[in-house]
């Protein structure tokens, strides 16, 4: 379980839906569910605000709609691709703000944390 491959290193977690990519393919790509309220496209400081480098465990969600994984994670609706089980940090306070006006209630990723 504690094998991660070496080009895995530089792997970042989005904290608003644990979709995880490269900092390289968040700052090209942006996040493909959540870009629409975190701009992160071409903004490599939103990268940092928006990702964690710290995540733990990864689902390969490849059926999104039938996968039991993607319904515990909340995350049956999203893109196919890797997510994290828990990330760790939580998003800047101004852009939690900014998601509410937006109808998204945020809930943090990181399971190592009572709310
Ligand atoms: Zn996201």
């Amino acid at each position: 379980m504690d094998i991660v491959p070496q080009e895995l290193r530089h792997l970042r977690a989005c904290l608003l839906c644990s979709l995880i990519k490269t900092l390289d393919q968040f700052e090209a790509d942006g996040c493909e569910n959540c870009d629409r309220f975190l701009q992160m496209k071409g903004n490599r400081d939103m990268v940092y605000d928006c990702t964690s480098s710290s995540f733990d465990g990864i689902i390969s969600l490849m059926n999104p709609e039938d996968s039991w994984v993607g319904k515990w994670q909340r995350i049956n609706r999203n893109q196919k691709g890797c997510y994290a089980v828990s990330v760790t940090g939580r998003l800047p306070p101004g852009i939690i703000r900014e998601l509410k006006t937006n109808g998204v209630t945020y809930r943090s990723r990181d399971t190592s944390q009572k709310t």
